[in-house]
Order: structure tokens, then C-alpha cells, then sequence
């Protein structure tokens, strides 16, 4: 083990479950460990590096930036904040925007938009209806938001005003919703949840009982966000306009930034409703607008949907000799690949050595998730690395 293992060990909060590998460069869909091992990351530093690794559009403009100015209170004006939200804003259905750090608090600031929604105009309605199995952060607000027992149970009591039922159940978003709820917030695919995709009709049916019942439909792209599902916006694959999208991940191409977009309609904060230090901090929204500007100019959201389907089709050719796998599901680059037993934890640890990194979404799934700029020979090393994996476990199995 490296001896930044040994450390990690000593000195960090030991709070996150790590695979044995110290990454110190990346490149494109490459990276390298400390002993300058090669791994393809089909990870993408979870769903993020859209670009692939240092991108030079983004390496780039964090010189240039880092050289200029990098952070001044948002008391004053910036000019990469405003370019970045007019990009967002002339490329989506929304609005308006406010940055923030991360998907958590890009979704905390949605919450908070949403309730000010519901004292303007439901009689301070302020309850959010959000689905089991989603994710959407760690924060207080955001394990009460996320419908998974494992990220809450230790953290009772939760804060109110959440309700989780069933993803892609229209009747149960019926029963949860009453007079005090001012919003109803979903993963256009749920990710972490294990990449579960809903009907194709339930977001039109979301929308509607959000528009009878004067509730905001708030749509989670953390993940989904910035062309990783083969739209620009996941929302645009089920044919309608949320009232507030949150995003992250992919947003910044690699540094840290979120963001919540509304539209004037349900934009209801006002000066002093809401802030952050750094939010909409120069160094990153000149990251992100570079990242953005990027994927939107050379239609990136068309590579993911492209690639998406030939490693889709390169993973159902592989069954033919892995009679294991039950499920391939996924769009664009999110994809998760079902077996019949939960061999995920070591299929991912086994394909480390081999030289791929993956996630364990489920105890029986893997997540794969590249940069959208993947090649396909990556895409045909990945699964014969994936293949070869399997058939070690299985030939383990058997003696
Ligand atoms: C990752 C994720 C989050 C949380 O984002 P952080 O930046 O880790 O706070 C929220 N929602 C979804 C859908 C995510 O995938």
C-alpha cells in the first residue's frame, strides 16, 4: 500500500470507503496512480469530468484567471459569473441563476427558493415531495430530501417538511401531496439510486399535477446535467420544462461549483434571501463557463448519446458470454450494468488491478460513467477489461 494510504489513514476522517488507488494525473480518459500505473476511468471523478481530464480549454482558462483575479465578494460585480449565467440561461428553459458550491447546496438554495414560492404565493406552503432511492447531497436539508434510509438513520430527528415516496409513481406523489406542499423535486434519472429511469410519459404527468396544484417541479441535474445523459439538459428527453433545475458535477469540468436555474415565474428570492462567499466565485465560473461553452460549441451532448449507445451495444454483446449480467440500462454516458448476484465490490476492485476504474452503484451494479469525449477504442478495452473481470470472479467462484 502507498504510503499516502497509510497516512489518509491516519490523519482523515475515515468517513469514505476508498479503493486502493492514489491518483496524482489525469488526462482525457487516462489516469495515473503514484506508481504511474495507467487506469481508464470510466468514474470521471464521479460523473464530472465531463471533458475528460485537464482539458486544455479548461486548464486554460484557470491560468488566465488564476493570473487576473480570483475572488472578490459578491458585493461587487464579476464578469465570468455574469457570462456564465447568460450561457445557462440562453441555453436552457430557465431564467434565472445563482452559483453555488456544490450539488448539495445548489439543492439547499432550490429548497429555499421553493418555500419563499409557497409564502408568496400558497399561503406559506412549504413542503417538498422527493422520491425513494434518490440522492440528492449530504447536508441536513439534503438526507431529509434524499429517500434513502441509510443516508438518514443516524441523523434523526430529520428536518420537516419532507416527504419521500416512490420514484416514477405518479399516485403516490398524488397521495403525498396536500396543502402545504410547495414543490416536488426528482432526479430526471436517478443516479446514485442506481441509474433507474422512469416512464416515459411521468414527467408529463409530474408537470401537470405540479401546474393544477400550483407546486414547483424542481428537477436534481446534479448528475444528469451538462450533456452526460445525451441532451444538454436531462429534462429535455422527457418533452417538458421543469420551474428550477439544480446542476453540479459536470458544470464545472473539474472544480468545484453548483448552481440553481429557475425560471421568472418561480424566481422568488429577493436581495438578501440568499448567499454564499463563494459562490459564483471567479477562478471556478471561469472554469465552468470555459467547460460549458466547450460542450455547448461542439455539441458534446450528441458524443454522449453516439458513444452511449456503442458501449450500450458493446455491453449486450457481452453477454453472449457473460450469462450473468440481468440488465444493461442507461442514456448517453449513464449507464449501469445488472447482475444476476452481488459481485459489484469485486468486480470493481478486480478491474482496478486490471487497470479500469468503475463505481459500485449497487451490491449488483456497476455505474459506468466516462468523460463524454471517450474513444471507442476506450470503450472496447473497457469491456474486455469489464469481461475479463467477470470471468475471474466466476473462475474464483468455481475452484
Ligand atoms: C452528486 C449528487 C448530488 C450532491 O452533489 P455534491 O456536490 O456531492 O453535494 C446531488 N444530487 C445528485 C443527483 C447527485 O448525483
Amino acid at each position: 500500500m502507498s504510503i499516502w494510504q497509510d497516512l489518509e489513514k491516519k490523519y482523515y476522517m475515515q468517513v469514505v470507503r476508498r479503493q486502493p488507488v492514489t491518483i496524482v494525473k489525469g488526462l482525457g480518459t487516462k489516469v495515473w496512480d503514484d506508481e504511474n500505473k495507467e487506469y481508464l476511468d470510466f468514474t470521471s471523478g464521479w460523473a464530472v469530468n465531463n471533458l475528460g481530464h485537464c482539458h486544455p480549454a479548461i486548464v486554460e482558462a484557470i491560468k488566465n484567471q488564476a493570473e487576473t483575479l480570483m475572488q472578490t465578494s459578491n458585493q461587487f460585480f464579476t464578469v465570468p459569473q455574469v457570462q456564465l449565467a447568460q450561457l445557462l440561461v440562453e441555453n436552457s428553459c430557465l431564467d434565472r441563476v445563482f452559483f453555488a458550491n456544490s450539488g448539495a447546496e445548489a439543492n439547499e438554495g432550490a429548497v429555499k427558493l421553493a418555500r419563499k414560492y409557497g409564502k408568496l404565493n400558497k399561503n406559506g406552503a412549504y413542503g417538498v415531495i422527493t422520491a425513494l432511492n434518490s440522492f440528492h447531497g449530504r447536508t441536513m436539508a439534503m438526507i431529509s430530501a434524499t429517500g434513502q434510509p441509510h443516508y438518514q438513520a443516524n441523523w434523526q430527528p430529520l428536518y420537516e417538511g419532507f416527504s419521500n415516496v416512490e420514484y416514477n409513481n405518479l399516485d403516490a406523489i398524488k397521495q403525498a401531496t396536500n396543502e402545504n406542499t410547495c414543490a416536488v423535486m426528482l432526479e430526471p434519472i436517478q443516479g446514485e439510486g442506481g441509474v433507474n429511469i422512469p416512464d416515459p410519459s411521468f414527467f408529463k404527468s409530474v408537470r401537470q399535477w405540479c401546474d393544477d396544484n400550483n407546486m414547483l417541479l424542481i428537477l436534481d441535474e446534479v448528475q444528469t446535467g451538462i450533456g452526460r445523459t445525451g441532451t444538454l439538459f436531462g429534462y429535455e428527453q422527457f418533452g417538458i420544462e421543469p420551474d428550477v433545475i439544480t446542476l453540479a458535477k459536470g458544470l464545472g469540468g473539474g472544480v468545484p461549483i453548483g448552481a440553481f436555474l429557475a425560471k421568472e415565474s418561480a424566481a422568488a428570492l429577493e436581495p438578501g434571501d440568499h448567499g454564499s462567499t463563494f459562490g459564483g466565485n471567479v477562478l471556478t465560473t471561469a472554469a465552468a463557463y470555459a467547460a460549458v461553452k466547450y460542450a455547448i460549441d461542439n455539441n458534446i451532448e450528441k458524443d454522449a448519446k453516439v458513444s452511449g449507445e456503442y458501449l450500450k451495444d458493446l455491453l449486450e454483446k457481452a453477454t453472449d458470454s457473460l450469462p450473468n449480467i440481468s440488465e444493461i440500462r442507461g442514456r448517453g454516458l449513464l449507464i449501469a450494468v445488472e447482475f444476476t448476484e452481488d459481485i459489484a465490490p469485486e468486480l470493481v476492485s478486480t478491474c482496478n488491478e486490471l487497470g479500469l476504474l468503475l463505481n459500485p452503484v449497487r451490491p449488483n451494479a456497476i455505474r459506468l460513467m466516462p468523460p463524454l469525449t471517450v474513444s471507442k477504442e476506450e470503450m472496447d478495452k473497457a469491456v474486455e477489461l469489464i469481461v475479463e473481470g467477470v470471468k475471474t470472479i466466476l473462475a474464483k467462484g468455481k475452484k
